[in-house]
């Protein structure tokens, strides 16, 4: 037997890492992404971050296709006011006062009367 047991399959040239990625292959034969941290610019305050191997281990085991484009505190606080101020849905609407449109956070109903904002400050300061 003079066969060699490997053969070289061509067009693939070993020993060419990707990019930022490194694959590594454990005795178990399960391969092992190597990550390293990475600084990254927010886009809200400018200022350098890192996105850390952990995070980008996160990201793509959540299979989280973008980079964090915002630095922790600015993500912190776009969560908080998203929380503070969800974006109410607002109907179109008639006052039944002055006839003027106008738009209300709920849904006008034909039984009650909408009033614009200055109706509305009006009758209630009487
Ligand atoms: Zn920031
Ligand atoms: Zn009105």
């Amino acid at each position: 037997m003079s066969e060699p047991s490997c053969r070289r399959v061509w067009g693939q040239r070993p020993g060419q890492p990707n990019a930022e990625i490194k694959n590594i292959t454990n005795r178990e034969g399960n391969q092992i992404i190597m990550y390293e941290d990475r600084t990254l610019v927010c886009r809200d305050c400018g200022k350098e971050f890192i996105f850390s191997a952990g995070e980008q281990e996160f990201y793509a085991k959540n299979d989280f296709k973008n980079d964090p484009v915002r630095c922790p505190e600015c993500r912190r606080a776009r969560k908080n006011a998203a929380r503070g101020q969800a974006p109410r849905e607002m109907f179109d609407a008639v006052c039944a006062s002055c006839g003027k449109p106008t738009k209300v956070p709920f849904q006008p109903r034909n039984d009650k009367p909408i009033y614009c904002s200055e109706c509305f400050a009006q009758r209630r300061g009487r």
